[in-house]
């Protein structure tokens, strides 16, 4: 198996630092042969210590000025964050557009941050690949616009299929395969993860996969022997 990208998304957890440094220093004592990227929540970000790369969970489109709340490429860049996962459906949940997306991704690449861009459809199992392409193909047209072809090969794409996130039960990798080609044949992406309920058993599945180049993992990564089973496949 070549060489696979494997992001872990924190999203709101561990309550406390302590519990932070516990996880990761349970999971830094694996050896992997994968680019491992830990996202902790933000507030962590400069605290935590680790072999592997770190990333966020989101950040903002401009760099500095008046936007209370907001956290920026270069502060992120400062704390040494290398990836940002952008367009998470739990955002896109609760009203993030794809034209704001679309500002992320370029602040992302402005400040030398790899973006991750979430896609993903569906409210259940059933929804046909059609609905599904048809949908991601407008987020992706959408959330990609104006970005230049030298920066198109430097974002990562994270297909999510909704009604797999946090649910337990995961895509059939067979079909997480050909949406992930349908990706890099239509908009020239060279690097496609697949993302939703993937855990110790299931990640193999995916990975052998020659168009999954990684896995975006959510509740497994917060779970220290089933992280370290993901990342020494
Ligand atoms: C995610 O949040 O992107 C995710 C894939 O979560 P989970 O693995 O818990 O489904």
């Amino acid at each position: 198996m070549k060489k696979k990208i494997l992001i872990a998304n924190w999203k709101l957890n561990p309550l406390s630092l302590v519990q932070a440094k516990a996880l990761l220093s349970a999971v830094n004592k694996t050896k992997s042969k994968h680019e491992v990227v830990i996202c902790p929540p933000y507030v962590y970000i400069g605290l935590l210590k680790t072999k592997f790369k770190l990333g966020v969970q989101d950040l903002f489109w401009q760099d500095s000025g008046a936007y209370t709340g907001q956290i920026s490429g270069p502060m992120l860049k400062e704390f040494n964050a290398k990836y940002a996962i952008i367009g998470h459906s739990e955002l896109r949940a609760i009203g993030e557009s794809d034209h704001e997306i679309n500002l992320k991704l370029q602040a992302a690449l402005r400040n030398k941050i790899i973006p991750i861009l979430c896609v993903g459809y569906g409210v259940t199992a059933s929804d046909t690949e059609e609905d599904i392409l048809f949908n991601i193909q407008s987020q992706l047209a959408n959330g990609l616009e104006d970005i230049s072809k030298e920066n198109l090969s430097k974002i990562i794409v994270a297909y999510e299929p909704v009604w797999a996130i946090g649910t337990g039960k995961a895509a059939d990798p067979e079909h997480a395969e050909r949406v992930a080609m349908f990706i890099k044949i239509k908009f020239k992406i060279s690097k496609v993860l697949y993302g939703g309920s993937s855990n110790a058993d299931n990640a193999k599945s995916f990975l052998e996969k020659s168009h999954i180049d990684g896995l975006l993992i959510g509740g497994a990564s917060l779970i220290a022997e089933d992280f370290k089973k993901i990342i020494s496949i």
